[in-house]
C-alpha cells in the first residue's frame, strides 16, 4: 500500500500538473474531455440545423399528409393555405357533401378526367377566411389544374408552393406573374402522376 505522500507524488505526475495550487484544480486530461465533449455538442447542434426542414418542405409535408384523405384514387392531391406560417386552411380532393365518392361510385370520366371531385385548393381555400388568404402562400402536392389556377388568381393567394409537375391546357397562373410560383422536391415526388 502506498504512503500518503507518495500517491500525492503519483497523482501529480499522471496529471502533469501539481494537485495543489490556486482556483479549481483542472488537469489537462479534463480540459482535454471537455474540449471533446463540446466539439461533439456543437457538431450535433450544426446537423441538427442541417437536416431541419424548411418552412416550405414543413407545409408541403403538410400538404401531403392532407392529401392522404382523398377520395379519388385516380388522383389524390392535398393543399393547404398558409400565412405568417399558420395554417389557414387544408383541402383534398374528394366529392361534394353527402355526394357518393369515387371510391363508392367510381370515378366520373370526362376527356379522361374524372369530374366527380372538388380539387384540394379550391376545397383548402374556402376553408380560409378572405382576409386570412390574402397574401397567403398556397402548398400544394401537385401543379394546378387551369380551373384552380383561375380560382387561385382570385383568391388573394401570392405565392403558390407545388411539388409534382401536371401538364395543364392552359396555363393562368404564368399568366399571373405577381403569383410567384415555385416549385419544392418532396419525398412525394415519386408518387403516381395521373392525367
Ligand atoms: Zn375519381
Ligand atoms: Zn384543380
Amino acid at each position: 500500500m502506498l504512503r500518503p505522500g507518495v500517491l500525492a507524488h503519483a497523482l501529480t505526475n499522471a496529471c502533469g500538473a501539481p494537485a495543489t495550487g490556486g482556483g479549481p484544480a483542472v488537469s489537462p486530461g479534463e480540459a482535454g474531455i471537455r474540449a471533446a465533449e463540446e466539439n461533439i455538442s456543437s457538431n450535433l447542434e450544426r446537423e441538427v440545423v442541417a437536416v431541419r426542414k424548411s418552412w416550405d418542405e414543413y407545409f408541403l409535408d403538410i400538404a401531403f399528409q392532407v392529401a392522404g384523405r382523398s377520395t379519388c384514387p385516380r388522383r389524390r392531391v392535398g393543399a393547404v393555405v398558409v400565412a405568417d406560417r399558420r395554417l389557414r386552411g387544408a383541402g383534398y380532393n374528394g366529392s361534394p357533401r353527402r355526394m357518393p365518392h369515387c371510391a363508392e361510385a367510381g370515378c366520373l370520366l370526362v376527356d379522361g378526367h374524372c369530374v366527380r371531385t372538388i380539387h384540394a385548393e379550391i376545397n383548402a381555400l374556402m376553408e380560409s377566411a378572405p382576409a386570412e388568404r390574402d397574401g397567403a402562400t398556397l402548398y400544394v402536392t401537385d401543379y394546378p389544374c387551369s380551373e384552380c389556377a383561375k380560382v387561385i388568381v382570385n383568391s388573394g393567394v401570392k405565392r403558390v408552393v407545388y411539388s409534382r409537375p401536371y401538364a395543364v391546357e392552359r396555363d393562368w397562373l404564368k399568366e399571373a406573374p405577381w403569383i410567384e410560383v415555385v416549385r419544392v422536391s418532396h419525398a412525394g415526388d415519386g408518387g403516381k402522376i395521373a392525367e
